[in-house]
């Protein structure tokens, strides 16, 4: 049996890139340098920073949490909120809620949840019946808004989010694969100042990565998949990409630099649309309405 590259334990874990064998204490170390220093390298968090973190219950929100917990003993008076956005998908949420509250319970941190019922007056499944193909979008846009309000109401200074090095690769991807320049350019570029900064500390971790980090932290949970991500194209691209990077190692990371390239590149040349106050909720957005308003006239709501 292959060794540890760092000491004489036997090795649990290779990673690709670059290629290494750890055993669990030093993949663990491994894994959360890494964070650490994407964190940094960004200069994600600053000192009195209080976080909301989007704790979905699932693998991704729960390593950030875990990494994020044993990380924070460094930061000076750094305080992490956790908030779970209840979307109401039957037969789902219900038991990653439940591992969110209990995860929170045991690491000792704030914990609150926020439903779509109290935020739009109805659960997702309702909101969209006979529209069941636009289920992400309609969902991403109304999560993005359940979480600037909560972390609104909570008082936090950033959103960090647990999207990984495979989610971002991907969005990279279907940007370009729906000829989505300026989608792909916005997201290089640094977040509008009138909305509260979101950091990603898990950006530049792949997602198997995440799935042994959670074996060896005894968090790992067999949780039910959403119903919905069969009708999003993002199911196929990462099917396309996960046999891409297997063969070809380095791939997601080379899209990401793609996109930082394209960011740089378009930094002078972009033309910024003006900030303006949505007409119905005053919100800041680029249009006369936000995505939230516009979205609850197509709904008819
Ligand atoms: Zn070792
Ligand atoms: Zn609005």
């Amino acid at each position: 049996m292959r060794g540890c590259d760092c000491c004489d334990e036997p090795a649990v874990a290779r990673v690709r890139e670059p290629d290494r064998h750890f055993c669990a204490t030093h993949f663990t170390g491994f894994f959360e340098d890494r964070v650490a220093s994407t964190i940094r390298n960004d200069d994600m968090i600053k000192p009195g920073d209080r976080i909301t973190l989007a704790l979905s219950g699932g693998k991704d929100s729960t390593a950030l949490l875990l990494v994020l917990a044993h990380l924070m003993p460094a930061w000076e008076n750094v305080r992490i909120v956790a908030i779970t956005i209840d979307e109401g998908i039957a037969g789902y949420r219900d038991e990653t809620v439940r591992a969110a509250v209990e995860l929170t319970a045991d690491l000792g941190i704030e914990h609150h949840t926020v439903t779509f019922h109290d935020l739009f007056g109805d659960n997702l499944d309702t909101l969209l019946v006979g529209r069941e193909r636009e289920a992400c979008t309609v969902c991403g846009i109304l999560r993005k808004k359940a979480l600037a309000v909560a972390a609104e109401r909570y008082g936090a200074t950033k959103i960090a989010t647990g999207h990984n090095l495979d989610d971002e690769a991907q969005s990279v991807l279907m940007n370009t694969l729906r000829g989505d320049l300026p989608r792909l350019v916005r997201d290089a570029a640094q977040e509008n100042t009138c909305f509260i900064q979101r950091i990603k500390p898990l950006s530049l971790t792949p997602e198997k990565e995440i799935a042994i980090y959670l074996m060896i932290n005894n968090a790992w949970k067999v949780l039910p998949e959403c119903p919905y991500t069969r009708f999003a194209l993002r199911a196929e691209v990462r099917g396309i990409l996960s046999k891409l990077e297997y063969r070809h190692p380095g791939t997601m990371t080379n899209l990401i630099e793609t996109k930082k390239k394209i960011g740089r590149y378009c930094a002078g040349a972009q033309v910024s649309e003006p900030i303006r106050r949505c007409r119905e909720c005053g919100d800041p957005c680029s249009a006369a309405l936000c995505q939230v308003c516009r979205l609850r006239h197509s709904l008819g709501r």
